[in-house]
This record gives structure tokens, C-alpha cells and sequence, in this order.
């Protein structure tokens, strides 16, 4: 497919692309144009109920194979997506405004299955002699069917971060994709038919969360579910999982990063990452450090260095290669920024942008829901801006005088799920990462650098559980001891 005139939308079920049982569809609409793009399948509960009949039925033989013969299909599937990052991007262009020009998706999530295609003979327990009388041991085994709910704003990283080692372990899953972004996901589903998977092994259906993220938060057969996603779904699905089976669950919820610049840090470079930060992806990144502490001395510097560079994007259609700023990804993405926008000039001085508008991109010519690089100052810290994730490229700039101070600011969120420290002075940047509160604290540099081996989750409520090469395989694995008396 050289372009994406014909797009697959509809439900991925053992093995066969179907439409929903009751006919009902969703229309997806460009963030750029408004315009309607796709009617999309919406899983119904029956179609839900139908996808996990597949993956159960499919497991036996799956859990059977060796992690050779497993990864075998997941270095094929790892291939096409590699080849396939033009149809990707601009699919997800056209479903959630992320500009081409800075898709990179379909290559980490053929990196994690690649990577787990590898990594299944890693899935070990342990042996003990330690009671006597007894060889003992541990088995990992697979869950059985797995689901994985994920959201809109970077899908097929969650994709492939959830479903690789998923498969590797054995299990079998079922994916719901993202109302806002289903598109790619159902993209994928074509090329797993090409890879040649066996039927039922992976199942991709669309919808919203009610219907079918609901059923299979609850469903009785789903044993173990990994979410990213939203604070407020993910304490539906962890209600959901207690009232059903107990279903293992992990989640990866959001952010509000706070960054610290200390005086002695490389300016331009602790400008440019915090910049990058709060823009890429218009500010739809759960670890975006979205609340900048600066150090009193030099914050009329960086204030001035950063509204310079935040100022000067290249906003326009996501499809276009020179874009590097795109909508936000819906209407209801565009009213809540908005609605931060007014609450942000009640609290705090606005020095940057704050309007729902960039050089005539929406509402005129171009109906596109663009929002303008948004810089706050001196804003509260209980002010709404500050405690809550805006997901736009809205940024809050305060300063600071003491350590003591803006450690107190920096960990006064509920949130835990990813720091950032700037400083030259060694035994402070320790001090401030064992401080922190946060599943990841990044000194001299900032959100989105992670490390691909790392763990990757929250403190608080940020989330629950790690993810990563490493940690991923262990989340979709049972333990199992096994006890035997020896004479
Ligand atoms: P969301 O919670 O609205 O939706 C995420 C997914 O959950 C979607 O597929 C949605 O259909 C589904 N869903 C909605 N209601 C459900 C329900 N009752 N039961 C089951 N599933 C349901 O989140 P979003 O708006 O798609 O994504 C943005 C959020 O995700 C932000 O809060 C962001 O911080 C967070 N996020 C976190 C990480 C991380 O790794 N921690 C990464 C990316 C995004």
C-alpha cells in the first residue's frame, strides 16, 4: 500500500479481519481537517467475548512451542513494521496529528518484538536445595490469554511493549486499541496475518472503553492485563480486575514531570531538552515535564532562551515532512487544553502563546485543533495547572532559591512517574535522584530519553508495576513451586 486509501478498520479475530457483529461503526475524524477519515468497527461484547474465545483456544498449541518456534513469527512481523513506517505514519497522522517527520513507532515496536523474539528462554525459575529432604523448584509459566488496552498518543510503542512479551511468555492476547488512534493498530493486524501467526494468537479489535475495554477489564478467562492509559481508567480497570477474577494487572498511567534547573547546569542543553520535552508530540507525552523549577538566579535567562525556542515551531499538517507541530490529537484533547489555558491566566502570568490558535491554523482555512506553545510563570503550586496533566504543550516556569524548597514543590504531586535534575554538581544530582519521588529521575537530560533496559513505571499513583526489556516477560508469567520429597 503506497498510501492509505484503503484502510483496514475492522476487527482482527482469530486470524480473520471481521466486521462487528451488530454493524456498528465510529467515525474518526482528522484533527487537522475535522473532516471524517474512517468508520471504524466497534467491538460489541459479543466480538469482545469472541476474541478471547480465540486466544484461549489458541493457547494450547502457542504455550507448546518452543521460544524459537514463538519468535520466529515475531522476527517476520518485526520485519514488516520495519518496512512499513510510511503507511504507519501517516495513519497515525491523519488519526491523531502526530507530524511524519517525527514517527519513529513502527521501528521500537519491531524492536521490542525482535527483542522478545530472543528473549523467551529467559522466561527460568529457580531451583533450591535448602529444605532437607526436598529438591525444589520454581516453574514461569504463561497466564493463558492476556489483554493489553492501549492509549492514543504513541500506540504502537505500547503495542509492541506489551504484546512481545506477552507472546514470548506463551500467552495469548487480545489488544484494544485506542478510540482516537485505531488505525495503526489495525494496520498491524495485517501484517501479523502476513507474518503467519496462527489464529487466535493475537486478536486486534477496536472500541471505546465501554464496551469492550470494560469486558475485558472484567472478563473471567483474561488473566493477567497491561494498561497505559489515563489515572482515572486505570482505577476503573484495577476495580474491575478486583470485582471479576483478581486479573494480575499493571499500569501506566500519567505524569506531570517537574524539571529542576540549578544555576551551575549547561544552559543551552537543559533549554533545549526541557523545550523538546513539554512540545514533542504537542505536549501528548505522559512524562512531558510540564512543571520547570529554575534556579532564581539565572530563570530570566532561561525564560528568555526557552519562549525564543518554544516559540519557533513549524506547526502545520502532520503530513506535511517540514511539520514538526501538530494538533492535538481531539476536540475533546483541544477543550480541555483550552480549559487549562483559562485557569492558567486566572493563577499564574501568561508569557508565552495561550490561544487556541497558531497563525490562523484553526478555526480558519484550516480547521486543525491547534493549540499555541503556552508558557506559564509564578503560577501557584496549588493552582489546577500544577497539579494537573494538561497534555498539551502548555508549560509552567517557576523558580527557586533552596534545595530544600524546590524538592518540597517537585514531589508535592500525586503523581510519581518520571523527574528531571540539571546540575554539574555530582553529589547533588545524587542527592536529588534518591530524593525524588519518581519511577524514573533523569539528571542532565529530560523525558523522553529512557533507557530500553531500565524499568520504566510510577511511583504513586502514576502507576502500578514496571515495564521494559527485563522486566516486561516477568509481568505476563505465573510462578509456580514445586516442591518434591526426595528419599
Ligand atoms: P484513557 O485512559 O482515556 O484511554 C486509554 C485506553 O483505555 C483507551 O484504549 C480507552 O478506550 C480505554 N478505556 C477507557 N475507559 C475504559 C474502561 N472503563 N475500561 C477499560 N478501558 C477503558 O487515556 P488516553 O487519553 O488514551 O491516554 C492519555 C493518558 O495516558 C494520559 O493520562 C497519559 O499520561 C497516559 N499515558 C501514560 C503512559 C505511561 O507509560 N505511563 C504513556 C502514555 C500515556
Amino acid at each position: 500500500m503506497g498510501s492509505v486509501e484503503r484502510i483496514e478498520t475492522r476487527l482482527f479475530i482469530n486470524g480473520k479481519f471481521v466486521d462487528s457483529s451488530d454493524g456498528k461503526t465510529f467515525p474518526l475524524r482528522s484533527p487537522t481537517t475535522r473532516e471524517v477519515i474512517a468508520e471504524v468497527h466497534e467491538a460489541s461484547e459479543k466480538d469482545t467475548d469472541a476474541a478471547v474465545a480465540a486466544a484461549k483456544a489458541a493457547f494450547p498449541a502457542w504455550s507448546a512451542l518452543s521460544p524459537d518456534e514463538r519468535g520466529a513469527y515475531m522476527k517476520k512481523l518485526g520485519a514488516l513494521l520495519h518496512q512499513s513506517g510510511k503507511e504507519l505514519s501517516r495513519l497515525e497522522a491523519m488519526s491523531m496529528g502526530r507530524p511524519v517527520s517525527t514517527y519513529f513507532d513502527n521501528h521500537a515496536c519491531a524492536g521490542a518484538f525482535e527483542h522478545y523474539a530472543e528473549a523467551g528462554y529467559e522466561a527460568q525459575g529457580v531451583s533450591s536445595l535448602n529444605t532437607p529432604g526436598f529438591v525444589n523448584m520454581t516453574f514461569k509459566q504463561p497466564y493463558g490469554v492476556v489483554a493489553a488496552i492501549i492509549p492514543w498518543n504513541l500506540p504502537l510503542v505500547f503495542f509492541g511493549n506489551k504484546v512481545a512479551p506477552a507472546i514470548a511468555a506463551g500467552n495469548t492476547v487480545v489488544l484494544k486499541s485506542s478510540e482516537k488512534a485505531p488505525l495503526s493498530s489495525a494496520y498491524v493486524a495485517t501484517l501479523i496475518e502476513k507474518a503467519g501467526f496462527p489464529p487466535g494468537v493475537i486478536n486486534v479489535i477496536s472500541g471505546h472503553g465501554q464496551t469492550s475495554g470494560a469486558i475485558l477489564s472484567s472478563h473471567m478467562d483474561v488473566r493477567a492485563l497491561s494498561f497505559t492509559g489515563s489515572c482515572r481508567t486505570g482505577r476503573l480497570i484495577q476495580a474491575a480486575a478486583a470485582k471479576s477474577n483478581l486479573k494480575n494487572v499493571v499500569l501506566e498511567l500519567g505524569g506531570k514531570t517537574p524539571a529542576v534547573v540549578f544555576a551551575d547546569c549547561d544552559l543551552e542543553s537543559a533549554v533545549a531538552d526541557t523545550q523538546n520535552s513539554i512540545q514533542f508530540n504537542s505536549g501528548q507525552v505522559c512524562m512531558a515535564n510540564s512543571r520547570i523549577y529554575v534556579e532564581e538566579s539565572i530563570a530570566h535567562k532561561f525564560v528568555e532562551l526557552f519562549k525564543a525556542k518554544f516559540a519557533n515551531i513549524s506547526a502545520g499538517d502532520p503530513l506535511d515532512p517540514t511539520t514538526n507541530h501538530g494538533p492535538q490529537a481531539d476536540s475533546a484533547q483541544w477543550d480541555t487544553v483550552q480549559k487549562y489555558l483559562a485557569a492558567g491566566k486566572d493563577s499564574g502570568e501568561l508569557a508565552l502563546g495561550g490561544t487556541a490558535e497558531i497563525g490562523g491554523l484553526s478555526g480558519g482555512a484550516s480547521k486543525g485543533y491547534f493549540i499555541e506553545p503556552t508558557v506559564f510563570l509564578q503560577t501557584p503550586e496549588d493552582a489546577a495547572i500544577m497539579k494537573e496533566e494538561i497534555f498539551g504543550p502548555v508549560v509552567n516556569i517557576n523558580t527557586f532559591k533552596t534545595e530544600e524548597e524546590v524538592i518540597a514543590k517537585a514531589n508535592d504531586s500525586e503523581f510519581g512517574l518520571y523527574a528531571a535534575v540539571y546540575t554539574k554538581d555530582i553529589s547533588r544530582a545524587m542527592r536529588f535522584a534518591k530524593v525524588l519521588e519518581a519511577g524514573t529521575v533523569a539528571v542532565n537530560c529530560t523525558s523522553p530519553t529512557l533507557a530500553k533496559d531500565m524499568p520504566f513505571g510510577g511511583f504513586k499513583s502514576s502507576g502500578v508495576g514496571r515495564e521494559g526489556l527485563g522486566q516486561s516477560l516477568n509481568n505476563f508469567l505465573e510462578t509456580k513451586t514445586v516442591l518434591i520429597k526426595i528419599s
